[in-house]
This record gives C-alpha cells, sequence and structure tokens, in this order.
C-alpha cells in the first residue's frame, strides 16, 4: 500500500505528494450547495469526485474529518453581490417561505448523497447556524482594518491585502471599475467584496440578524472561512471546490480568513472542472437540467451516473449525453456480474494475498497518480478470470462505491424455482424446455450462463 498520493495543488499549478499534517485527522472542507432548487447532475458530479478523494485517503488509512457546508443564506444571484438572494427568490417563485425552500432542498440534496452512495462528511454545517461566529470574523477583519462601510453593507477592501491577486493568478489591472457591469459606485475596488450586507428599509428580505445596529446578513462567502476555522481549524489539509470558484469565492476565503487569523487557509485546494450537457452550459433557460429524478425516469439509477462521472477525470471537461450514459450503464452492469459470478463459483481461491497482485496494485497507483479514474477503470475492464477474485471485487467497491455487491436485486423465489427447473431440464435432456425456461428468466431480468460447475445467473439489466 505504500504509494504516494499526489494531488494536483492549484497553489502550486503543480502536481505535488499529499502528507496530512495529522494522519489521524484529514482536515477537508468541500463547498457546498445552495439549497434553493432541486440539484443537478453537474451539481452532483463534484461531490462525486471528491467522494473518491475521500476514499483514497481512508484506503491510505488516514481518518478523514470533512465539512460540507450548506449555503441557505446570503448567496445573491450575482456572485458581484448585487442581485437577489437565491433563497429569497427560490421562495418567491415556489410560494413558500425561505426556511422551508431551504429544509426542502437541503433534504433533497442529501438524499440524493446517499442514493449515490456517497460516503457521509462528518460534519453537514448551515450556514444559518453561524451567524455569531459570522458576525466575529466581520469585527476581527473591522478591528484589523481591511473594511469599509457602504450604504450596502461591510466590505472587505481587497487592495489591503497585497497577496489578494496570488491565489487565482488575477491580472487586477483587468479588472477595471466598470469592467464588469453594475459595479456598486462606492466600492473602493472591482474585487471588494462584501463580508456583511445591510437590508435597506423596505427590501424584503426574510432571513436577518441584528449587527452594527441594523438589520443584515452574511455575504456568501463568509460563511466558508467561518465555518472552516470553527469546525476544522487553518491551516485545513485539502480544500475542495469547482474551477468556477477559483477567481471570486475561494480568491474572497484566503483573503478574509488569512487576514482574520494570520495562517494559510489551505495546503491542498482542488478543483473540479465542469459539466456540460450535450455541449452546453447547464442552465435552467437552456432547459437542459437534469435531476437525479429524471435519469429514474430514462430508466438509469444514480449509481449509472456515478459510474459516468468518474469514467472522466475530476480535472477534465465532461459532456453528458444520455447515449454516453448507457455506455456507463452497462459497464456497471458487467462488473456487478463479474461479482454476481465470482460469488455463485464454488471453487473460490484463497484470496489473501490481493495486495501482491498486479491488477490491484495497478489500479491503487493510478487512483494515487491525482485520481486517475479512468486508468484504474480501463484497467478494471482488463482484469483477466484468474486475476478476479472477491476480496478485489471488494477493494474496487470500497473506492468507488457502486453498488457492485448490492444483492437487492438478485434472484427472488420465482427466479430460483425457474433456475432450479431448468437444472431439472437439463439434467434430463429437455433442451427445449431448458431454453423456454431461459426466456422465462430474461424476462424477469435474469441471464444464465452454463458452466461445467452449472447454472450461474447473470442480471441482465
Ligand atoms: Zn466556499
Amino acid at each position: 500500500m505504500n504509494e504516494d498520493l499526489k494531488l494536483y495543488n492549484n497553489l502550486s499549478r503543480e502536481v505535488e505528494v499529499f502528507q496530512p499534517q495529522n494522519p489521524n485527522q484529514v482536515k477537508i472542507y468541500t463547498c457546498g450547495p445552495t439549497v434553493y432548487s432541486t440539484p443537478h447532475i453537474g451539481n452532483y458530479a463534484a461531490y462525486i469526485y471528491w467522494d473518491l478523494l475521500v476514499r483514497v485517503l481512508k484506503q491510505h488509512e488516514w481518518k478523514v474529518r470533512r465539512v460540507l457546508n450548506i449555503t441557505d443564506v446570503g448567496h445573491l444571484t450575482s456572485d458581484e453581490d448585487e442581485g437577489e438572494d437565491k433563497l429569497e427568490k427560490g421562495a418567491r417563485q415556489s410560494g413558500s417561505d425561505v426556511w422551508s425552500v431551504a429544509e426542502r432542498h437541503m433534504t433533497e440534496f442529501l438524499a440524493g448523497f446517499r442514493d449515490l452512495e456517497l460516503v457521509e462528511p462528518e460534519v453537514i454545517a448551515r450556514a444559518t447556524d453561524y451567524i455569531t461566529e459570522d458576525q466575529a470574523l466581520v469585527r476581527e477583519l473591522m478591528v484589523k482594518g481591511y473594511t469599509y462601510e457602504t450604504r450596502d453593507g461591510i466590505y472587505f477592501d481587497t487592495a489591503k491585502f497585497p497577496r489578494y491577486a496570488d491565489f487565482a493568478r488575477l491580472k487586477l489591472e483587468q479588472l477595471k471599475p466598470g469592467a464588469r457591469v453594475a459595479v456598486s459606485v462606492e466600492k473602493r475596488n472591482p474585487t471588494d467584496f462584501a463580508v456583511w450586507k445591510f437590508i435597506q428599509p423596505g427590501e424584503k428580505h426574510t432571513m436577518r440578524w441584528n449587527f452594527l445596529g441594523r438589520p443584515g446578513y452574511p455575504g456568501w462567502h463568509l460563511e466558508c472561512s467561518t465555518i472552516i476555522h470553527g469546525e476544522l481549524g487553518e491551516p485545513i489539509d485539502i480544500h475542495t471546490g469547482g474551477i468556477d470558484h477559483i477567481p471570486v469565492h475561494h480568491t474572497n476565503e484566503v483573503a478574509q480568513s488569512e487576514a482574520a487569523f494570520e495562517r494559510q487557509l489551505s495546503r491542498f485546494w482542488i478543483h473540479c472542472n465542469f459539466l456540460t450537457v450535450e455541449g452546453e452550459k447547464i442552465s435552467k433557460s437552456l432547459g437542459n437540467v437534469i435531476t437525479l429524478a429524471m435519469l429514474g425516469e430514462h430508466g438509469f439509477l444514480p449509481l449509472d451516473f456515478k459510474i459516468w462521472v468518474l469514467q472522466g477525470h475530476y480535472r477534465s471537461l465532461r459532456d453528458f449525453s444520455w447515449t454516453s450514459l448507457e455506455a456507463a450503464q452497462k459497464r456497471r452492469l458487467k462488473w456487478r456480474n463479474r461479482v454476481a459470478y465470482l460469488q455463485q463459483m464454488t471453487d473460490n481461491k484463497t484470496e489473501e494475498n490481493v495486495d501482491a497482485m498486479t491488477p490491484w496494485s495497478s489500479i491503487w497507483h493510478e487512483l494515487n497518480e491525482d485520481l486517475n479514474s479512468p486508468a484504474a477503470f480501463a484497467t478494471i475492464d482488463q482484469l483477466a478470470p484468474e486475476q478476479e477474485s472477491l476480496v478485489l471485487w471488494q477493494r474496487i467497491e470500497q473506492l468507488f462505491g457502486l453498488g457492485l455487491f448490492d444483492s437487492s436485486a438478485k434472484p427472488g423465489k420465482e427466479a430460483r424455482r425457474i433456475l432450479s427447473r431448468r437444472a431439472a431440464a437439463r439434467e434430463e435432456r429437455r433442451f427445449d424446455q431448458s431454453d423456454q425456461l431461459r426466456d422465462e428468466l430474461s424476462e424477469i431480468g435474469f441471464d444464465v450462463l452454463d458452466t461445467p460447475q452449472g447454472q450461474i445467473w447473470q442480471y441482465n439489466k
């Protein structure tokens, strides 16, 4: 098992060897969803990649403490501190209140997490549970002179944090005021961002907390810094997110955390790429939003989507199509059938030495090379029958969580009865009947292989 885990670190823009600060507590933070609408497959793709990361860390026998936040306040429709709060908008559109919108979509999101067999984070932190801590962080930034006040809120003055542009390698001179639309006239620099927003008289904003003598709510970026500080402590080992977070959200997290706490926020920053649907960005206006429930309507399981995601590398741009999902579904079926086959074989080899087996060491090596799941999958596809064992497949299952050992769909009473009638028919060389029974089995979801050890059933869907 002594492989070095190599990960592409966005801080250095290089693949580096990862070692935790403390193997008994690998501190990971994952930017979570804004719970204002039903999550779509693009949202879940990121969590599928981070699930692989967590499983690989655990396979290294490191203990993981991962925190995922749930944004239920303050995320505006524009990342530029303009526009409406997404939760308030969700409530207005669905005719219910913000709290139940948040509750409903959080429950939905976590149900999807379970359907995808994603390892649940040790801490799931709701932004609205950290308002007091948010306010303490804003005060810290105020005391240290990093902020200024406008009519609109408390802003972080990015010019006071000289390393501001470093994280995303921003070219600040290109970000002239007015280069982006609707820059608040009171902002000192275009990159400045709100750490706290004031609610204007007459403005409808249900979620509100008193601070500095006025009602308001936290700026979107703030919660991640607050939650990391409270639940993990800086520096954390790995911060994950999407590449779209790099220039604004993560840049702002770094600035406010490192300014306030004077410690590095995270040692590693890992980002996954986008998912498009048939070449287009996923968006409501294009009508190409696909949810997990819609996968079901097309005859797919969430786990078919999971294997599809892992067929690509987390840093590559992925383009979803129903045809490519079909191929992924076939692959998962093939793998489940290898497991079902081995489980039915009576002469299972003794399998102590899986670590020394060549296929296991190459699968493990590939995952340690910056989570190269597509390469690992290719190795799995090429397993020769004599290289396979249940122990090896259990390892594969542990690493990817694909439901390969799920026995809930195994032949039930009816299928078992047909199988034994068919065995008897073959024994008595009644081959017409045996073929007819094969067809009956096929209709209820099973194929059958005739082997020297007798009949072996296989899933056919
Ligand atoms: Zn974040």
